[in-house]
């Protein structure tokens, strides 16, 4: 198992880590300071909702509300929970010295990783979006397209959100949001296996715009550009 198996495990099942996620932690001092974080914001966030500690994360508080199945949680509460997730912060050492062009290449590897985004919907409310773009740093002045899949992903510098929207143009188009690490360089462009990806400072971090194409990733950066205004 590596670190980013490990993450992605403990983001599901925070207390019901299977044997080999055990024999990771103990053996990897990162994953370890990774999952003591989870389990101080989930002990956090659960006194702070004022409910017993949930089985999973935040994020599954949620998700509770978009099944109907348990309690509704108010917009101060819904804003509250997005803050909470936006405060993870740990080091993920191996991608530390990270390069010129990781930032973009990495955002790609990350969407290629994740094919269900393209085909579930998950999360798909333009509230939630504009919350945790409002938690990121960054003020919605328009509208980005219609939002399809939002997904608390690990990333570099900790956990980040994963949107999936569609463009009025029918386009699909992948914005990561990373928090804590910031870009030294304006832009950062890559290509992979038919992807291409920009990546941007902005908000917390820098964002990263992820396309099938080059010509959509033009024309879904400059809407980005226009219709978000990064505080800082
Ligand atoms: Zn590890
Ligand atoms: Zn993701």
């Amino acid at each position: 198992m590596n670190c980013l198996e490990f993450r992605r495990l403990k983001l599901a099942e925070p207390r019901g880590l299977p044997h080999d996620a055990l024999t990771h932690m103990s053996e990897c001092a990162a994953c370890r300071g990774f999952a003591a974080d989870i389990n101080e914001n989930e002990e956090r966030l659960a006194s702070a909702l004022a409910v017993p500690v949930p089985e999973g994360l935040a994020e599954r508080i949620i998700l509770r509300r978009k099944s109907g199945s348990a309690t509704r949680f108010s917009p101060r509460l819904w804003a509250m929970a997005a803050a909470l997730l936006l405060t993870f912060t740990f080091g993920f050492q191996q991608w530390k010295d990270a390069g010129s062009q990781e930032y973009a290449k990495l955002a790609i590897q990350h969407v290629m990783h994740e094919p269900e985004s393209f085909t579930t919907a998950r999360l798909a409310d333009p509230q939630l979006f504009r919350t945790v773009m409002q938690n990121f740093g960054g003020e919605l002045q328009g509208s980005l397209g219609k939002v399809r899949y939002m997904k608390l992903c690990p990333v570099p510098e900790g956990t980040g959100w994963h949107i999936v929207f569609e463009t009025e143009r029918g386009e699909l188009a992948t914005l990561i949001l990373i928090p804590a690490k910031r870009m030294t360089s304006e832009r950062e462009q890559a290509t992979v296996g038919g992807w291409t990806a920009l990546a941007r400072p902005g908000g917390q971090g820098y964002y990263a715009v992820i396309t099938s194409s080059p010509d959509t990733l033009d024309k879904v950066d400059e809407l980005v550009r226009q219709r978000v205004r990064w505080r800082s």
